[in-house]
């Protein structure tokens, strides 16, 4: 019988085999991002190029394509899970309701954090090393008492917001690389469900923050590329245009999310969220490409390398034709099937 909660367990044989080449991914990853970390306050030019302007710009890419992958490598997700690795964890399992809220705070820091992006992130090594150790040492502090994914990975972490925004249909289901097996340490697990929009347990706070995220977050990008980097001179007013644009524009966006809900009922709600799934990461490449190379709307801002003069001056419109006809097919094509970001471990304790 088919399992719609998607809880089968990956097989130990065949995961024996991949874990290696996990643990060698993992380490690999995990250097570069050690390598990036201290770039930030010795070469702060190149550390920011490297998180900003090359890993981040990737990222929304996997978090569509598998999501898996990214959760299974991420740095932070790692370094948060160094104290069960390390036998320090107390192990504890984490309750729905603060699950909920950790990952409302997780939110909140995730549309706080983002427009600091044009007031100091961006131009300062220093500052994103900072946030970023500021992180780990929370992630870290929630796995010293919380079981694997619990505290961070599924809980504070502002990314899976992002994740589950975009993950909801990945090409391929992993591995979980770091759960040694399933001790149902959190209830829904994000790696472990492929239809976690429909899973009961989603209401209240957490049904507000997933319809923000669906409507709102598309406007909110669209806002964020419409402010310049404040590189010098930065006054109170700077800092309230750096939040009022993305977020003004997001309740534009969730408005017209919530309106063609209304008015258009016979348009499926999983099609709808779709549609604004893909015009988010549409939005996005829409401009982050082109001012990857020199041909944003602030040129100076978020470049990777001028390349102004020497590609020609179509780029930006093939490279928006190229994005936008891909998110759009991959989201809304019809055959699509929900997946789980990876295959539930072994499980250690029974779900019931
Ligand atoms: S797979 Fe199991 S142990 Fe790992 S994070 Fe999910 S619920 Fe926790």
């Amino acid at each position: 019988m088919k399992n719609p909660r998607n809880f089968r367990p990956f097989d130990g044989t065949r995961r024996e085999t991949t874990m290696s080449g996990w643990r060698g991914l993992q380490g690999a990853v995990y250097s570069l991002g050690l390598f990036l970390f201290l770039s930030l306050w010795v070469r702060p030019r190149l550390g920011l190029h490297l998180f900003w302007n090359v890993l981040i710009p990737v990222a929304p890419a996997l978090f569509v394509l598998a999501p898996g992958v990214w959760r299974n490598i991420c740095p932070m997700g790692t370094t948060s899970m160094l104290p069960r690795y390390l036998g320090f964890s107390r192990k504890r399992k984490i309750s729905i309701l603060w699950s909920k809220r950790l990952q409302f705070i997780g939110f909140i820091l995730l549309i706080g954090m983002i427009p600091l992006r044009h007031v100091i992130l961006d131009l300062s090594g220093p500052a994103t090393a900072i946030a970023l150790l500021s992180f780990a040492v929370i992630a870290v502090t929630g796995g010293l008492f919380f079981d694997w994914k619990s505290a961070w990975c599924s809980g504070l972490c502002p990314v899976q917001h992002v994740e589950k925004l975009y993950g909801g249909q990945p090409l391929f289901r992993t591995a979980n690389a770091h759960c040694f097996s399933c001790v149902g340490c959190v209830r829904p697990c994000l790696d472990s469900v492929s239809t976690y929009r429909s899973q009961k347990a989603v209401r209240g706070a957490s049904r507000a923050i997933e319809v923000w995220m669906t409507g709102g977050f598309v406007g909110y990008i669209w806002g964020w590329f419409h402010v310049p980097n404040f590189t010098g001179g930065e006054t109170w007013f700077h800092l309230f245009l750096a939040y009022a644009t993305p977020l003004g524009a997001s309740l534009l966006s969730l408005a017209i999310y919530l309106a063609t809900r209304r008015f258009l009922p016979e348009i499926r709600r999983d099609r709808l969220q779709a549609l604004f799934s893909a015009a988010a990461i549409v939005c996005y490449y829409w401009y982050r490409v082109p001012a990857l190379f020199g041909f944003g709307i602030f040129p100076a801002d978020g470049m990777l390398a001028d390349m102004s003069a020497t590609f020609p001056s179509w780029f930006p419109l093939f490279s928006r034709l190229v994005t936008t006809s891909f998110f759009a097919y991959y989201f809304l094509r019809s055959n699509v099937e929900r997946r789980s970001w990876s295959m539930r471990p072994t499980l250690a304790v029974s779900e019931s």
